[in-house]
C-alpha cells in the first residue's frame, strides 16, 4: 500500500496534487471544526466527512495520522462571514434566542451543544480525532499571539481591539483570489470602526468588559478572534508547517485566508501545503435554509428515524468537489445498501460449509479499486459501487457460501469498514446496554403501598415515609396522584 499516491484537488494551487507529508508517511492534518451555538446540520457534516475519508485513506495507505479538529466556543462573531469583525459573539446570540432560554448561562449552551456535536460525530461513524482543542483553553496562546503580532508590524491596536493589518502582507487573497484591490471595490457603505486602518483588517481580540466569556489580556477585558483561534492551535498540535487544512468552502474567505496571513507573519515560514475545500450541501435541490423547512440536523433526521449509517452513506454518495442533492430518495437508496451491509455482515458469521474459497481473489480486487477510487481525489461514488459490489458477490453466494469465502467476505467487510466507515457503527456497538429494571416483586409493591396509605391514614408519617425511602432503595419510585399512589421503576423512567 506504501507505494499509492493519494492525489487531492488543492485550492490554492487549483489543481489535483499528490498530497505530500513533510515527514515520510506522517499526515499533520487541521480541519476547522464547529461553531458550537447550535446543533451542527447535514451540511456541516459534509464537510466533516471529507476530513473523515481523508484520515480513513490516509490510514488504509499505511500512514499515520495525526488529526485534529477544534470546537470553536467563542469569538465567531455573525459579521465574521464578511470579514469586518463585527456583528455579536454567535454563542451570545443563541443564548438570547427561544433554544437559549434553557440554559443558565453561555458557557453552559456551550458544553450542551459541544456533547451533541461529539454525539453526532459518533453516530455519523466519523473516527475520533487525536485532538479536540477548544478555543476557550488556548486563549493565553492567542493573547501571546497578538502580542507577538503588534511586535513584528503585522498588527495594531485601537479603542475597540487589535487588528490584523491585511496590507502589512501582501499575499493576502491568494488563496480565495479575494485580493486587497478587490476588497477595496467590495467596501461596504457603512464603515463600522473608524479606528481600523482598512476596512478588510480582522479582529485578533476583541475589547469588551460586558462579553459574557472574558479574560484579561493587556489591552484590557475581551476575548479573542475567531481566526486566531486555529492558527494557534494548529500551531500548537500540529507545527509550524502543516501538511493539509481542511473546511467547507464557506471558510474559505475569509477565514483561511486570515489563518494564512497570521501564521505566516508569526513564523516567518508557510503555514499549510495542502487546502481542501468541501462545496456546500443542497436539500431536495434547494439551498438548506430554516425559512424552506429543508433545514436539517442530524438529530432531526434521526428522530425522523433515518438510520445515521444511511445518512452517512447519502453524506458522502457525491464527490466532495462539487456541490451534492441530499434528497429522500437519496436517504432510502442508501439505507437499501446499508441493509445489504448489514446482511452480509449476517451472512460471513454464521457459515458451516466446506469448500473452496470463490470470492477472495475478486474482493482483493474490489478493495483495491475502491482504495484507489479514494486516493483519486476522494472519488466516493466509484469506492462506494466497488464496496457494494463486493457485498452483492457475497449475498449471491448466500446459502453456498463456504467457510473460506465467508472468512475472505468478512476480511473484505471490515477493510471496507475501516475504509468508508459503512458496514457497522462503532457507536451503536460501543453504546452500553440499558441497565435491566429492578426485579421486584408487583404484589410486594402494591401490599407496601396498602401499607403506607394505611400509615397516612392514621397520620404515622414517619412509617409512610420510611415505606417510600424502602422501595426507593429497590429501585422503585412512588408518585401520589389524585386518584391514588402509582410506582414506577427507575430505569424506566
Ligand atoms: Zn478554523
Amino acid at each position: 500500500m506504501g507505494d499509492k499516491i493519494f492525489r487531492l484537488y488543492d485550492t490554492m494551487s487549483k489543481q489535483v496534487k499528490p498530497l505530500e507529508t513533510r515527514e515520510p508517511g506522517h499526515l499533520r492534518f487541521y480541519a476547522c471544526g464547529p461553531t458550537v451555538y447550535s446543533y451542527a446540520h447535514i451540511g456541516n457534516f459534509r464537510s466533516f466527512l471529507t476530513a473523515d475519508l481523508i484520515v480513513r485513506t490516509a490510514k488504509a495507505l499505511d500512514w499515520k495520522v495525526t488529526f485534529v479538529n477544534n470546537i470553536t466556543d467563542v469569538g465567531h462573531l455573525t459579521g465574521d462571514d464578511v470579514a469586518d469583525s463585527e456583528g455579536e459573539d454567535k454563542l451570545e446570540k443563541a443564548l438570547r434566542s427561544k433554544e437559549g432560554e434553557s440554559f443558565n448561562n453561555v458557557w453552559e449552551l456551550a458544553e450542551h451543544y459541544t456533547a451533541a456535536f461529539e454525539q453526532d460525530w459518533q453516530r455519523l461513524n466519523l473516527q475520533e480525532p487525536n485532538v479536540r482543542p477548544k478555543a476557550t483553553q488556548h486563549v493565553r496562546q492567542q493573547i501571546l499571539a497578538a502580542e507577538d503580532l503588534i511586535e513584528k508590524g503585522f498588527a495594531y491596536e485601537t479603542p475597540t481591539g487589535v487588528y490584523y493589518s491585511v496590507e502589512s502582507f501582501p499575499k493576502y487573497g491568494k488563496l480565495s483570489g479575494n485580493t486587497q484591490e478587490n476588497l477595496r471595490q467590495a467596501v461596504r457603505e457603512v464603515v463600522v470602526d473608524d479606528n481600523k486602518r482598512a476596512q478588510a483588517d480582522f479582529a485578533l481580540w476583541k475589547k469588551d468588559d460586558h462579553h459574557l466569556m472574558q479574560w484579561y489580556s493587556p489591552f484590557g477585558w475581551g476575548f479573542p478572534g475567531w481566526h486566531i483561534e486555529c492558527s494557534v492551535m494548529a500551531r500548537e498540535y500540529l507545527g509550524d508547517t502543516i501538511d493539509l487544512h481542511s473546511g467547507g468552502e464557506d471558510n474559505m474567505f475569509p477565514h483561511h485566508e486570515c489563518e494564512i496571513a497570521q501564521s505566516e507573519a508569526l513564523t516567518g515560514k508557510p503555514f499549510c501545503n495542502h487546502w481542501v475545500h468541501t462545496r456546500f450541501l443542497q436539500v431536495n435541490g434547494e439551498k438548506m435554509s430554516k425559512s424552506l423547512g429543508n433545514f436539517y440536523t442530524v438529530r432531526d433526521l434521526i428522530a425522523k428515524g433515518a438510520d445515521p449509517l444511511a445518512i452517512r452513506y447519502a453524506l458522502i454518495s457525491g464527490i466532495y468537489g462539487k456541490p451534492l442533492n441530499f434528497t429522500d430518495q437519496g436517504l432510502r437508496d442508501a439505507q437499501a445498501n446499508i441493509e445489504r451491509y448489514r446482511k452480509a455482515d449476517e451472512l460471513v458469521a454464521n457459515v458451516t460449509k466446506e469448500g473452496e474459497d470463490k470470492l477472495g481473489a475478486t474482493l482483493e480486487e474490489l478493495y483495491d479499486q475502491a482504495l484507489d477510487a479514494l486516493a483519486n481525489d476522494l472519488n466516493t461514488p466509484v469506492a462506494l459501487a466497488k464496496a457494494l459490489e463486493g457485498a452483492r458477490l457475497i449475498l449471491r453466494e448466500g446459502e453456498d457460501l463456504t467457510i473460506p469465502s465467508a472468512a475472505s467476505g468478512k476480511r473484505f467487510l471490515d477493510r471496507i469498514n475501516d475504509l468508508l466507515g459503512i458496514v457497522r457503527s462503532s457507536y451503536e456497538m460501543a453504546e452500553a446496554p440499558k441497565p435491566a429494571a429492578p426485579q421486584v416483586d408487583p404484589q410486594l409493591i402494591e401490599s407496601k403501598i396498602a401499607e403506607r396509605a394505611e400509615a397516612k391514614k392514621s397520620k404515622d408519617f414517619a412509617r409512610a415515609d420510611a415505606i417510600r425511602t424502602e422501595l426507593d432503595a429497590l429501585g422503585i419510585e412512588l408518585r401520589d396522584t389524585p386518584t391514588g399512589t402509582e410506582w414506577v421503576a427507575k430505569s424506566s423512567i
